[in-house]
């Protein structure tokens, strides 16, 4: 399913691929530079014919039954989880992936096509309204948007274009999908042909792979109901302002430099395993990666002591040859901000305990210490594998600490005493907190997403994805002549 793509299958509109109005574009890995594909970026005019395109098809979509609808959802869960083994491929060669992570990324995915159903079975929702009286009924129900485009960013291109596209599609919307130019196939490819061999209608789903350019033409296409955009907190207020010119509904999922607050009393083994995982899983370039270690006084010896000790033990290295830790970051580009940020941290006055090293789009697991709030590294979302540390004194400096940045994605707080911890997570403006975990959990049903420069207040999974993907229409019947059939009501 998934051999090496030319640019004639660019994209995929009305259930084939074509690459008419594309231009070629050489997809290449960024651990060994590796080609892997000639995929394609889309003109303007093929994303507004994948908008008008997708429009024609969802009219007969929204009226297939919903449970329909649910069973082609869960046998692209199936049909994901049968090529399993080559999403895995392209995440790693794609995307600098290690194996392991892909593939718990291919399984999200799949659970989040399965756990559409729950969308489907939202969609259709009617309450009974009181009316005016006897003679009227009066109605609230849950119709589909129309057409949805989902905007992807390459850091985990398979998952995040699931986790929208899956519950709009259960809802009866049709989607847009373009995915980052530098993961086009296991952000756009790999699903369009899943849900294809799973029995998606031609023209639900259009994937028009693509930068900049292709990602304006989408979000300004008249026929788009509804923008579902996950990518960094500068184009996402591009998008919102295109968006408001056109008075279209954006969800934005952005950016996020999140605090992990080890208190006095934390168990300090369990603090570090999940300072090394959020830190430097996916070499850091997760949203909710770890951007900054608040850490106690009392423990901090102990804290930076086993952090260097971990961080300087991960091995570096091309995920496809072997079990590594840590891959290439995504580009030359990413590994050159990194860099900078934490010399500029260095030369401001941080101390480098451990890493600070690159050799092309490697970069070595970093730890830094003394780092103060007006530091890039504290104060940036580096997305990249270092790991900032600060010390507090008392709970008034922590919080005062991890309040210090405009984004609000996730907070986690290690401490023994449950009821002093909570109290203190309580109080941080994030859309997740955790107590006595690692910053980086995903789960298919939870409700997740920022505050502030992190978001602007959506949310995804099973639990609220019928309010993303649906809106409510109110319908009333006036009895006339005692009959309140639809069709008796006066034009
Ligand atoms: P990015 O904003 O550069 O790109 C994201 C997507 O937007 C890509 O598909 C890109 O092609 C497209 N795009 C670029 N310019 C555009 C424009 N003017 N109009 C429309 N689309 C445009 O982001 P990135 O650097 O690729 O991704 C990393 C960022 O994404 C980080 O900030 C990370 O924190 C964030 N992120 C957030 C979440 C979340 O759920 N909150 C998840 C993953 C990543």
């Amino acid at each position: 399913m998934l051999e090496k793509r030319e640019w004639e299958r660019c994209v995929w509109l009305g259930g084939r691929w074509r690459g008419e109005g594309c231009t070629p574009l050489p997809v290449r890995s960024p651990a060994s530079g590796e080609l892997l594909a000639i995929a394609g970026e889309a003109s303007s005019a093929v994303v507004a014919e994948a908008v008008d395109g997708a429009a024609r098809a969802q009219l007969e979509w929204s009226r297939r039954p919903a449970a329909d609808r649910a069973a082609i959802l869960s046998t692209a869960a199936e049909r994901l989880a049968d090529h399993e083994d080559e999403a895995v491929w392209w995440l790693v060669h794609e995307s600098g992936s290690i194996a392991r992570r892909a593939r718990g990324g291919v399984r999200l995915a799949a659970q989040r096509f399965a756990d559409a159903q729950w969308t489907a079975e939202r969609a259709g929702e009617e309450l009974a309204l009181a009316g005016r009286g006897p003679s009227e009924r009066s109605i609230a129900r849950r119709v589909p948007l129309g057409v949805v485009a989902v905007i992807t960013p390459w850091n985990s291109p398979l998952v995040l274009a699931v986790r929208a596209l899956a519950p709009a599609l259960a809802a009866g919307n049709a989607v847009v999908l373009k995915p980052d130019p530098r993961t086009p196939v296991s952000g756009g490819v790999l699903l369009a042909a899943v849900l294809d061999e799973a029995g998606l209608p031609p023209g639900v789903l259009q994937v028009v792979p693509g930068g900049a350019s292709a990602g304006e033409a989408l979000v300004s296409a008249p026929n788009v109901a509804k923008v579902s955009f996950t990518g960094s907190t500068a184009t996402g207020r591009r998008v919102a302002e295109l968006a408001g010119r056109s008075l279209r509904s954006v969800a934005l999922e952005l950016g996020g430099n999140n605090a992990l607050v080890v208190l006095d009393d934390a168990d300090v083994d369990a603090a570090v395993d999940a300072g090394i995982k959020g830190s430097f899983g996916h070499q850091g370039q997760i949203c909710m990666a770890t951007g900054r270690h608040l850490v106690h006084a009392a423990v901090a010896d102990e804290y930076i002591a086993a952090l260097v000790a971990r961080a300087g033990a991960l091995q570096v290295g091309d995920p496809a040859s072997g079990d590594v830790d840590l891959g290439p970051l995504i580009s030359g580009a990413q590994a050159d901000r990194v860099q900078r940020l934490v010399e500029e941290s260095v030369a401001d006055g941080a101390v480098l305990r451990c890493g600070g090293r690159r050799e092309g789009n490697y970069y070595w697991p970093t730890v830094l210490t003394d780092v103060s709030p007006s530091m890039a590294a504290f104060s940036e979302e580096v997305f990249g594998p270092v790991a900032p540390v600060t010390m507090f004194s008392d709970t008034e400096e922590a919080v005062a600490l991890a309040e210090q940045t405009p984004y609000g994605l996730v907070a986690s707080v290690f401490g023994a005493d449950g009821e002093r911890a909570m109290a203190l997570l309580d109080r941080l403006h994030t859309g997740v907190g955790h107590l006595n975990d690692e910053t980086v959990k995903s789960d298919a049903t939870a409700p997740f997403g920022g505050m502030g420069w992190s978001g602007n207040g959506a949310r995804y999974g099973a639990l609220c994805d019928a309010e993303e993907f649906t809106t409510w229409r109110w319908l009333t019947v006036r009895e006339l002549d005692g009959d309140t059939r639809p069709g008796a009501v006066a034009p």
